[in-house]
């Protein structure tokens, strides 16, 4: 992977890297701000050593995804593990964006703004067969200009989170892909409806007060939340289709923003 890495030119210069701020915690390492040659970055550093090596298997992949909504790498630096440097998203994540800044700041048009733009990125990771399998608002990033991108992706398949069982993001996760390991582009659009509650909720949290294994056993059996309060009426239903039980039945990503589409059309007008 390294070599593949040096030869296509993600291998970045250290030298050329000037590390600032702590800006978040990840799984495996703190992320920091950063100045990659004139360019505000962020760094994601990973330390242990074999987690390094399966990160940098999937960097490679993520080389290969580049689109307006999907968090862009610009590379990454080996030393002391592996440094992963992304363009900086200096919003933050989208489930604080929306705590800190609330209704009185963040209106119905923005959040079917930032629906879209989510959308129109899982829609790119679907024509390429990408299933991101960790969709959550957490792992969705807000630029300075405001824009919504998915991030984390192509990260998912090294991450415990995802390929250990115990550790799989419930509230997030399809029934079939909780109960047989059965992820698919359907399994993502799930977890998509999930999102679309966080973020008309402004950031809170899915199944409020419930536990894991009640959301596991209910939504099993046909349990759905609620709609949030003030729900654009168009929006519920789309959250609805999302979270069809059966994978078949739920919508695409192409078909969801075309009626996302309509609802911020519905939102101008009125
Ligand atoms: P992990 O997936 O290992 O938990 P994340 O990638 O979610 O780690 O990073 C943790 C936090 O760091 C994010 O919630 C976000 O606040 C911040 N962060 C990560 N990447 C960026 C970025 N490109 N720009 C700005 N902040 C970032």
């Amino acid at each position: 992977a390294e070599l593949e890495l040096s030869k296509t030119g993600w291998l970045l210069d250290i030298t050329k890297l000037t590390l600032g701020e702590n800006i978040g915690e990840g799984e495996f390492g703190a992320v920091y701000e950063g100045d990659y040659m004139g360019q505000r970055v962020a760094v994601k550093t990973i330390k242990c050593d074999v987690t390094a090596q399966a990160f940098l298997q999937e960097t490679t992949v993520m080389t290969k995804l580049q689109h307006k909504n999907l968090v862009r790498l610009l590379g990454v630096i080996l030393h002391k593990g592996l440094h992963i440097v992304t363009e900086l998203m200096t919003k933050g994540n989208l489930v604080n964006f929306l705590r800190t800044r609330g209704r009185t700041v963040v209106n119905s048009a923005q959040l079917i703004r930032f629906s879209l733009d989510v959308c129109e990125g899982m829609e790119y990771l679907e024509s390429k067969k990408f299933i991101h399998r960790d969709l959550a608002a957490r792992n969705v990033l807000v630029s300075d200009d405001s824009v919504a991108k998915v991030s984390d992706f192509g990260l998912t398949k090294v991450d415990s989170k995802a390929s250990d069982k115990a550790k799989l993001p419930i509230k997030w996760t399809a029934p079939e892909a909780l109960r047989k390991e059965k992820f698919s582009t359907k399994s993502d659009v799930w977890s998509y409806g999930i999102l679309l509650w966080e973020i008309f909720s402004y950031g809170r949290q899915p199944y409020p007060k419930m536990s894991l294994k009640e959301v596991k056993d209910k939504v099993e059996a046909g349990y759905r939340m609620e709609a949030p309060e003030d729900c654009p009426p168009g929006v519920y239903p789309l959250m609805r289709l999302c979270w069809e039980q059966e994978p078949r039945r739920r919508p695409g990503f192409s078909k969801l923003r075309e009626k996302l589409e309509r609802e911020m059309s519905k939102l101008s007008s009125e």
